[in-house]
């Protein structure tokens, strides 16, 4: 295991976007949380530190847990291919699809196992009686009995799952189950989520939220969308050169670096007045970005002349625990090379770099705020954070009615959902209704923008996180809610 290193965030700036009495009740449970935990230290493992919305997550929760004065670290598990393989393959059923079909058999179990016990090594000095272990996703759950004998008090939390367990997500559970009895806690972004056989006395609910001072949400101005993808050689210069220079989280400022080969198969950048469709996502086939490719390109005739389709997700190699990226990718590029060239032309590929994740977030954040629509065209979804993120930016979003993205959208409303990901010709129909209707654009994003703020922000998270703990620390392991 390797710690990420991350700096205090002051839980004050809540006070710029938050009504008082919200600021009041997250500084109440931060002092109480704080007393609570003295002498303790609250880990966070997960299997990277960039890409997906854990790592996401993690960047900001890990630094306000500092701010709140508790000690809050966050180490990441290394694997080697065959790790990461296995535990894609238990993503992909735990969400029920059958992914790379591949074998989970006892040689499988056991690599888990043995590449786990050695993430362990020198770490056993590391953690203490009492301490809080906050394990993320398939990838950490088996640490939990060797944490456990440690003396520390193990939660895992899942950000996957699916509503209809069905015989892929029976095989992805019966892998888990064993280490399930090590963990004092089970954490769910959905109730629907935890599989019918945990106890319920340990589950706890608490969904995903977004930060709205991290590089990916913070506003910006329009010459600074517009000098980042410039500068990154996503879009045409339109007038002036913009503004390249950003925040990054440990409050020094950074300059968006000239990039030339972000987009794929191309030559020149979007036409700076082309209309964007957008969708941000891992290259991982659950995102579907094949299916919105196709849906985009026959159906072109639905949209208004000048719309065009980005698709943007991370540079392939920079997601460690990712193995699917390449090939998704690789389908991706196949599809759009076999376009009629006119709608080739207005059909984009970008993938990111991920060795800046600041740079990484500030161009997410352009991206999302350049878009008239953002579409999620997910054909299962923990939660979404990519939804939210745009939502917070005000942007019309169609989205599948799957998973997390349910509980996010009120349809029609706050965006608009479509029921059957599976239905090219209603995507398209929902997405080009959009583009028609700039009023309607205007509508929807207002609304999002406020369902976020009531329900998605890092203190209502920081809030129950706190409960969460409290409860274990007052030594009862079922005492959830
Ligand atoms: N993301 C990113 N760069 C990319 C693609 C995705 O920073 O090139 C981020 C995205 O903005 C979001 C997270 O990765 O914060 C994805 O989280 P989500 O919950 O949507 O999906 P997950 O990847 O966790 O399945």
């Amino acid at each position: 295991m390797r710690e990420v290193s991350i700096g205090a965030l002051p839980l004050d700036r809540f006070a710029a976007v938050l009504p008082e009495e919200r600021v009041a009740l997250l500084k109440t449970a931060a002092d109480r949380a704080a007393h609570l935990l003295t002498g303790r230290t609250v880990w966070n493992v997960s299997s990277t530190e960039r890409g997906g919305g854990v790592a996401e997550m993690l960047q900001t929760l890990v630094a306000y847990g500092q701010g709140a004065g508790v000690r809050t670290r966050w180490v990441v598990v290394t694997g080697d291919e065959r790790f990461f393989t296995v535990t894609k393959r238990l993503h992909n059923l735990i969400h029920g699809f059958a992914g790379d079909r591949g074998a989970l058999d006892a040689s499988d179990e056991a690599h888990y196992r043995e590449v786990l016990a050695r993430n362990l090594d020198g770490w056993q000095e590391r953690v203490r009686p009492g301490d809080l272990v906050l394990l993320h996703d398939p990838q950490t759950v088996g640490l939990a009995g060797a944490l456990r004998t440690l003396g520390a008090q193990v939660i895992w939390r899942c950000h996957i799952g699916t509503d209809r367990a069905d015989g892929h997500s029976s095989r992805g559970w019966a892998f888990l189950r064993p280490y399930f009895e090590d963990a004092d806690a089970y954490v769910f972004s959905r109730r629907e989520y935890a599989p019918a056989w945990l106890p319920a006395s340990r589950v706890w609910v608490i969904p995903p939220s977004l930060d709205p001072f991290s590089a990916k949400n913070a506003p910006m101005a329009d010459e600074s969308v517009r000098g980042a993808l410039h500068r990154a050689g996503i879009v045409e210069r339109l007038d002036g050169d913009g503004n390249v220079a950003f925040v990054r989280r440990n409050g020094t400022s950074g300059l968006v670096r000239v990039h030339r080969e972000l987009l794929v198969d191309e030559e020149r950048p979007l036409p700076a007045d082309a209309a964007v469709m957008l969708q941000v996502s891992r290259w991982d086939r659950l995102k579907d970005m094949a299916g919105v490719l196709t849906g985009f390109a026959d159906h072109v005739d639905h949209f208004p002349d000048g719309v065009h389709l980005l698709l943007v997700g991370p540079d392939v190699r920079g997601v460690s625990d990712d193995p699917e990226g390449g090939q998704v990718l690789g389908e991706c590029r196949q599809l759009r090379a076999a376009l009629p060239p006119a709608t080739r032309a207005r059909v984009h590929l970008c993938c990111l770099p991920m060795d800046d994740v600041d740079e990484n977030a500030h161009l997410v954040n352009a991206l999302q705020r350049h878009a008239s629509v953002v579409v999620q065209k997910s054909l299962m979804e923990g939660f979404g954070l990519t939804v939210t993120e745009a939502m917070w930016k005000e942007r019309p979003v169609v989205a599948s009615a799957v998973g997390g993205i349910v509980d996010q959208i009120e349809d029609g409303v706050s965006g608009v959902l479509l029921h059957d990901p599976a239905d090219l010709d209603h995507f398209a129909t929902l997405a080009a209704d959009l583009f028609r209707d700039p009023g309607r654009q205007v509508r929807i994003g207002t609304a999002a923008h406020e369902r976020v703020a009531r329900e998605f922000l890092g203190d209502r998270h920081l809030i129950q996180y706190g409960e969460l703990f409290a409860a274990l620390v007052a030594g009862s392991r079922s005492a959830s809610r």
